[in-house]
């Protein structure tokens, strides 16, 4: 018997979680135990009411509740920190996610494939401006970076324990969770499924929460901004020189008075605005590095099936399962 744990992220789902129990109670695999891991991330809703309820009522049921919200990638790796079973499989609380595809992607891992992905083919309740950006995006970010990233392949994914184990090792403060699956690589195996639209509720993605993410997933799996800073800077430099040189040769050659004032200007605009920019490229990677540096845990669990979490030394590290796991490896 396989145990499958689905991992479901929730934010103010309320609407959604007892829709979504009803379809998943629905799903029969042969040979394979279904259980559900709900993450409440801070919900204000009675989001939290209603997973208490399922749980008292269902023991396939459990959930974690956070201490506030501390946004999806932390509710998912909260989740993979928590589950257990020989695979889990992440889904929206939303069923944007289609729940009749799990039977495929219980068949593909089965034949062997550590890490089976969802492949989006219908964008099409997505703005203009949304899937431009996204394109712009997966270009810039193919540009940058060596690891490939899975085009139009988001969350929706089953996921065997040997990547959870992998991704658990990962306890980066800034999470860019598609980077890290293409990251960890082993054996994956894509699907297409339509993503359905919203049941209920709005989705909470702004336009700036996108562009923060593109802007956390470059930084976090690149270091080719800061050489085009130091490029843009040795260009610049060049071209200062050549005109230098011309300037030199107009005033000694021809004795030709030079204009001061716009060529200064334009200069020292120029020189200006890249320096900035590249100030700015720099500060992107340190405040990574600040936020490191602090250490702190990536998320604080409230509540944990009815019971009221204490931090103890034990509880942080199951949070910091991973790294205590790479302890012990290395200590033989
Ligand atoms: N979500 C979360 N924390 C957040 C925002 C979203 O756990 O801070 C969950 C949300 O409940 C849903 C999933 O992440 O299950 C995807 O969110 P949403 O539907 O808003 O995003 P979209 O489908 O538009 O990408
Ligand atoms: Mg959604």
């Amino acid at each position: 018997m396989d145990n499958i744990t689905l991992i479901i992220p929730c934010y103010n789902e309320q609407e959604n979680i007892p829709e979504f129990y009803k379809q998943i109670k629905g799903v029969e695999i042969p040979d394979c135990q279904i259980s559900c891991l709900f993450i409440d991330d801070g919900s204000q809703d009675s989001t939290r009411e209603i997973l208490q309820e399922l749980s008292s009522r269902d023991s396939r049921i459990s959930y974690i509740s956070f201490s506030r919200n501390f946004g999806k990638e932390a509710a998912m790796l909260a989740g993979l920190d928590y589950a257990e079973g020989d695979a889990v499989v992440i889904m929206d609380a939303d069923l944007q996610h289609p729940i009749d595809k799990l039977p495929l992607m219980v068949e593909y891992w089965r034949q062997g494939y550590d890490d089976v992905c969802g492949r989006r083919v219908d964008r099409a309740d997505e703005s203009w401006a949304k899937r431009n950006f996204t394109n712009l995006f997966y270009y810039c970010y193919q540009k940058v970076s060596r690891y490939p990233l899975q085009r139009n392949v988001g969350d929706f994914r089953l996921l065997d324990k040997r990547c959870v184990a992998a991704i658990r090792l990962m306890r980066e403060t800034q999470r860019y969770t598609k980077g890290i699956y293409t990251w960890i690589g082993y054996k994956k195996k894509e699907f297409p499924y339509e993503v359905l639209p919203r049941f209920a509720g709005k989705s909470t993605w702004s336009f700036m929460a996108l562009l923060k993410l593109a802007v956390e997933g470059i930084i976090s799996f690149s270091t080719v901004p800061l050489k085009i800073a130091s490029i843009l800077g040795l260009a610049v430099s060049g071209l200062a020189l050549l005109y230098m040189m011309y300037i030199f040769i107009t005033v000694l050659i021809y004795g030709d008075p030079v204009a001061g004032y716009p060529t200064i200007m334009v200069t020292l605009l120029l020189l200006g605005g890249i320096q900035l920019l590249s100030l700015g490229i720099i500060g992107e990677y340190l405040g990574k590095i600040f936020g490191e540096s602090k250490d702190r845990p990536l998320y604080l669990v409230d509540e944990y099936n009815g019971e009221k979490f204490i931090y103890s030394p034990a509880s942080v590290c199951r949070e910091r399962a991973g790294r205590l796991a790479a302890k012990e490896h290395s200590n033989g």
